[in-house]
């Protein structure tokens, strides 16, 4: 599945394929809307990988949508998870990471087996860990525009929603236990799918011994288990009765349980779940509960500079953390991209993904991409009246060493880059786009790279010492200290002087960024004023003897 052409030279975008196939499914059962759905444990942080699941069901919801059929893009917050493991930080109420201090540790130690809706909130703004977390979520996505309908765990097993598919497995639990033991090489042979809240420690690791399908019941032992793999959760020994409704199904079953109470016609998940969980849920689907398995996309995840993150290596980033660099748009487009391709999202280098960004919207607006076509108005929320302004990235951030944002904002105003005219939109987008390159300056950036130096890094300038001279004196007498006219002396004086452009640029860039490269140099001179130029100019002649 992929961007690439079904039917020659036709661009498909990879939502629409899913979007087709739960349009369909939705056919063949007899559904009359299609039904998204994501779903996630609140365990911390999400980092911008895990955040694939909602914003990739986004899009294939979207894609429903404007193929005319009615459809709901829906969340199941798992919040009757078990808390595996206490990270390290976490993002508090504003999505600000915050360190645990030792004693919060210690404190949260303690809920560890603890379903997640149970555990008070450390942060103190919300009722519980998962309310808070999934709040971070939530307003994450509310800012790059997305919005789905929120299902805890927690509300649809304590309301009943889960008790008629909890009693129809456990009345199958033999065929259930011999389907996932395909799957699962240690399934004991006794095993009752069912994790009750222990009433004694308030443990959801605990080991069901019976149950009772008359009064709805199940008895347990609080045994403990190893999660995930790793986990060890130790158990307190207690032994209780539990209603079905102050528990839950085991993971693998609860997912198909979902698709079956939500109707689910199309899910997202990484590839992690592709080989595990998403091979058994198909199998029980279609041999226990009789449903087909829902229409799936299946992605790979992110690399950050080509790290896995990891809130223990403290390089998970929250959209939150890419919303004060990117601008809304350009966080949603990273998600457009074909999902089986593994991404690296290069922070350093983060102006070459919004100059790739301009780029598509730029060919949006002269119909020269059906990609664009197709995906920009999704990203935008529909389609401007005219172009946005965007200015370039790295002039943004070479513009903000030089200037406050307001004042560097009058700079191109000054250069003739953007017009006095412009529209209130067009110039909070300018802001913006300052303000978002100032923090990447300050958080991310290569400082070697792209934060300027006030000296003269050693430049031989004797060479060209007639050619700055030259330039000096035609700067100072150009009418209009504007982009384009500046752009064209500098070129008129390399040729005049026997000096390869290229060569002349590149000292140029030395001198007033003291790297060999930068932004159009005639448009970033313009947008420095004429005296600034002027006095570097007189400053390097003179260095250079
Ligand atoms: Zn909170
Ligand atoms: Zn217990």
């Amino acid at each position: 599945m992929g961007e690439k052409n079904r039917s020659k030279g036709k661009f498909v975008f990879w939502a629409d394929l899913v979007a087709e196939s739960a349009i369909e499914h939705a056919k063949r059962n007899g559904m009359s809307i299609v039904t998204v759905k994501s779903g996630g444990s609140p365990s911390g942080g999400k980092h911008i990988g895990n955040m694939n699941d909602q914003i990739r069901a986004f899009f294939i919801y979207d894609a429903v949508v404007r193929k005319g059929i009615p459809a709901r893009l829906i969340y199941t917050n798992d919040d009757m998870d078990p808390l595996r493991t206490i990270p390290p930080s976490a993002p508090d109420g504003d999505g600000e990471w915050h360190s645990f201090t030792q004693e919060e540790l210690s404190t949260l130690e303690k809920y560890l087996g603890w379903p997640y809706c149970r555990i008070p909130d450390v942060f103190g703004c919300h009722k519980s860990w998962s309310e808070h977390f999934n709040s971070v979520i939530r307003d994450g996505l509310s800012r790059i525009g997305i919005s789905m309908e929120n299902y805890n765990n927690s509300d649809s097993y304590a309301n009943g929603g889960f008790l008629e598919i909890t009693k129809f497995t456990l009345s199958k639990v033999d065929q259930v236990r011999g389907v996932l033991s395909r799957y699962q090489k240690t399934l004991e042979k006794d095993w009752i799918p069912f994790h009750a809240i222990c009433e004694n420690c308030g443990k959801i690791t605990t080991t069901a011994i019976s149950f009772n399908l008359e009064d709805d019941t199940v008895e347990y032992e609080c045994r403990g288990r190893i999660l995930a793999g790793k986990y060890v959760i130790k158990g307190c020994g207690h032994k209780g009765v539990s209603t079905f409704k102050e528990g839950k199904l085991p993971w693998r079953i609860e997912w198909v349980a979902q698709w079956k109470i939500f109707q689910v016609n199309a899910e997202p998940f990484g590839k992690d779940h592709y080989e595990g969980s998403w091979k058994s849920g198909q199998a029980l689907a279609r041999e226990i509960y009789g449903i087909e398995p829902p229409a799936n996309l299946v992605y790979e995840f992110f690399l950050v500079n080509g790290e896995k993150m990891s809130s223990r290596k403290g390089n998970a980033y929250i959209i939150q953390d890419l919303l004060k660099v990117l601008e809304p748009e350009v966080v949603k487009y990273l998600y457009t991209k074909r999902p089986m391709m593994q991404r690296n999202i290069d922070l350093k280098n983060l102006h070459l993904l919004v100059e790739e960004f301009d780029r598509f919207e730029e060919s949006f607006f002269k119909k020269s991409s059906e990609e664009a076509e197709r995906i920009y108005p999704v990203l935008m929320g529909g389609i401007p009246n005219k172009k946005p302004l965007r200015i370039n990235y790295l002039l943004a951030s070479y513009l903000v060493q030089f200037y406050p944002v307001e004042e560097a904002y009058n700079s191109l105003v000054r250069a003739g880059i953007i017009g006095e005219g412009i529209s209130e939109d067009d110039r909070n987008r300018v802001l913006l786009r300052l303000r978002l390159a100032k923090n990447w300056l300050s958080t991310f950036a290569d400082s070697s790279k792209y934060v300027l130096k006030r000296e003269f890094s050693k430049v031989d300038l004797n060479d060209v010492k007639k050619a700055l001279k030259d330039l000096s004196e035609r700067l100072s007498s150009l009418t209009e200290f504007k982009g384009e006219a500046i752009q064209n002396i500098i070129y008129s004086t390399a040729r005049e002087n026997n000096i390869p452009a290229p060569e002349f640029f590149r000292k140029l860039y030395l001198i007033f960024l003291g790297l060999e490269s930068g932004p159009r140099l005639g448009y970033l001179l313009a947008t420095l004023g004429r005296e600034k130029v002027i006095s570097r100019l007189e400053t390097a002649i003179g260095e250079a003897g």
